[in-house]
């Protein structure tokens, strides 16, 4: 069981609501979300240490490469990184969890001369990753001996077991200066209402708010560049046909209606430097 919430220390929490026998709770300080009955720490793998869910496999079963996300992946990056010299300063790169490789495409899209790098427990993955000429493998970041101007958390956060302590093991890959790049949801977007189901209990472990990561960079030794919200579905062909079938099949949750309605701009991405960069 875990007893206080790992951002404020508060150990005062409310129900919030329960999903595959895990319960969700809501901290009474800060609002974080998170599992109170999580997974025994010994059951977690290196890879659920870096935040690769293991239902990946069974929602995502015939993945392979998403040309579809390129564009979608490339405006939200120009947005992080605006203008002709938004990539300036940048060598090297780190996708933490990078799947087939999309955001390293989109980043040699973007800026052909940054030097990108993956890390992906799933082999099947790395090798269509590598098939694109990307450098992917899987290793340790805690003894990871080399350092980065950015490293790239998406949909990451939620999975960590402890996620202040992961941005200490990034800050400690990052050169003076460089950058953290961190993509999750915000739950204050959904105060006043339920986050849509299904939340992928346990393999989702926290769902934090802008506050919160903002407080906790700060107190990790980072200081928030830019923070940029997209809506959490895109209008997309591939989304919508997706949450279409999950409409017409009975006991799938469907986000349909948010999709047509407009999803709300829940979709956070904060760029942080470190606060060491050389004066
Ligand atoms: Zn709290």
């Amino acid at each position: 069981m875990v007893d206080r919430c790992y951002h404020c220390r508060c150990r005062e929490a409310e129900a919030y609501g329960r999903e595959n026998g895990y319960s969700l709770v809501r901290c009474s300080k800060c609002r974080l979300l998170y599992v109170s009955n999580p997974p025994d720490p010994g059951t977690i793998s290196e890879a659920a240490r870096q935040g690769i869910h293991d239902g990946e496999e069974t929602f995502d079963a015939t993945g392979r490469f998403r040309a579809w996300r390129l564009p979608i992946l490339r405006r939200r990056l120009q947005r992080l990184f605006p203008g002709p010299d938004g990539f300036e300063g940048v060598g090297r790169w780190l996708d933490v969890g990078c799947g087939h490789g999309e955001l390293l495409a989109a980043v040699r899209e973007l800026a052909p001369e940054v030097a990108v790098r993956g890390t992906e427990p799933n082999e099947r993955k790395q090798e269509s990753a590598r098939s694109r000429g990307f450098d992917v493998s899987f290793f340790d970041l805690a003894t990871h001996e080399e350092t980065y101007d950015v490293v790239s958390l998406m949909n990451v956060y939620s999975h960590l077991p402890d996620p202040p302590a992961f941005l200490a093991m990034v800050r400690r890959l990052l050169r003076p200066g460089g950058r953290v790049l961190l993509q999750t949801g915000d739950i204050g977007v959904f105060e006043d209402r339920t986050i849509p189901k299904p939340w992928y209990l346990p393999d989702h472990l926290s769902f934090a708010s802008e506050a919160i990561v903002r407080e906790m960079l700060e107190h990790g030794g980072f200081e928030v560049q830019r923070v940029a919200k997209f809506r959490y579905l895109e209008p997309t062909v591939p989304i919508f046909a997706k949450e279409a079938v999950k409409f017409l099949l009975p006991g799938r949750p469907s986000r349909l209606g948010d999709l047509l309605r407009g999803a709300p701009e829940a979709d956070m991405h904060v760029l942080a430097r470190t606060t060491d960069a050389a004066s």
